[in-house]
């Protein structure tokens, strides 16, 4: 047990330190190539080294870095030779808020498509080249037992496993680019992801919520299950992760709004086109569900006791923006709380 929880450890910073050298190239508009990558990953996995140094220097004020900064920057480092950047017009900073990072991704996403594009042809090529020059060998070899296309057909067979171990190395290419692609798939997803509850998390529902359009008529709810602590404190911190995972599935299992997980152990309701009332049906309808449950201890058949929660509903007014109707639903929840928790309270 304890050595799988140290891998999936050292599997997510692994995760952590790809996206982000994902991310420096993407903002770099550095190209994904084997340079680059070792460049971008002596910046980032040693942060107080001379190399990082030099690059904060370069890049402070957001100046994004050249191929030549890097070649000059692998060099040159120790001899601290003085760089020459001068910034362009379009310099994006290299960590960026939310919706810059989105865009670094597809950035790379669309750079990576070109060089899956270029590798596809460079791969036909070096088939076709190959196939030609083992017809000329053929042919060679046909024409007669001279010295001389004896020693022709010869060099032609070397040239042709050259061609075959060039080919293997494209292959090899092709497989890292997909699987790059896979996992720059996966860090988007999960940027967006709960890892405890596969929910949509903050980022994910502020999006979603920033996504519809103006016209839509939106009510919003927090729920906040009650006395939480008591749990973790009672039961420990996994059998409160469990009773977390029970809240957000039982919530998700609900059709027509999107559920996220917005705090610890905090929800965020979003309906589209859904009434004050309907919203509230939906979650009095989910509260009564879990409250009905009486939980255990897996291990121990000990009983949780009753779960609850609170919710703070809100239906959006004309001109009201995000925030402020967020702020409606929290103020409610607030109430609900005053009042005694277990209940639902509309604003
Ligand atoms: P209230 O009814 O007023 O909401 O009381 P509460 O105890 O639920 O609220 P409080 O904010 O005092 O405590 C919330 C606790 O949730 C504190 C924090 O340790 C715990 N928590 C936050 N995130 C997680 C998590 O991911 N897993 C577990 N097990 N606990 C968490
Ligand atoms: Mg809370
Ligand atoms: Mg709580």
């Amino acid at each position: 047990m304890a050595s799988r929880a140290v891998d999936t450890g050292q599997a997510q910073t692994g995760d952590r330190l790809f996206a982000r050298i994902g991310a420096f190239l993407a903002a770099h508009r550095l190209s994904p190539d084997p340079v680059h990558y070792a460049f971008a990953h002596e910046v980032l996995a040693n942060a107080d080294g001379v190399v990082a140094r030099r690059v904060a220097a370069i890049t402070d004020g957001g100046v994004r870095l050249t191929t030549q900064d890097i070649t000059m920057l692998g060099g040159s480092t120790a001899a601290g030779a003085p760089i020459d950047t001068a910034p362009t017009d379009d310099d994006a900073p290299l960590t960026g808020d939310a919706e810059s990072h989105q865009a670094l991704m597809s950035r790379m996403m669309i750079q990576l498509d070109g060089f899956d594009d270029t590798m596809r042809v460079a791969h036909a090529e070096a088939n076709d080249f190959g196939r030609d020059l083992q017809r000329s060998a053929d042919t060679m070899r046909d024409m007669g037992a001279e010295a001389g296309i004896e020693a022709i057909a010869a060099l032609t067979a070397d040239m042709i496993e050259r061609v075959h171990r060039a080919e293997e190395k494209l292959d090899s290419a092709l497989r890292e680019t997909e699987e790059l692609r896979t996992a720059l798939d996966e860090a988007r997803g999960s940027a967006r992801t709960d890892p405890l509850t596969d929910l949509p998390n903050r980022r994910a529902f502020d999006e979603a919520f920033a996504a519809l359009h103006r016209d839509t008529a939106v009510t919003v709810a927090i729920c906040d299950i009650d006395h939480f602590k008591r749990v973790n404190d009672n039961f420990g911190h996994a059998v409160g992760d469990r009773v977390i995972r029970m809240v957000a599935h039982t919530l998700a299992a609900e059709k027509g709004m999107m559920v996220a997980r917005y705090g610890g152990e905090e929800f965020a309701l979003l309906f589209e086109e859904t009434r004050l009332d309907e919203a509230t049906q939906i979650i009095e309808r989910v509260r009564r569900t879990i409250s009905e449950r009486r939980p255990k201890v897996r291990e121990t058949g000990e009983s949780i006791g009753t779960i609850s929660f609170s919710a703070g509903v809100a239906e959006g007014r004309v001109g009201e923006g995000r925030a402020a109707l967020m702020a409606r639903a929290d103020a409610a929840l607030y109430r609900a709380k005053d009042q005694g928790r277990a209940r639902t309270i509309t604003s």
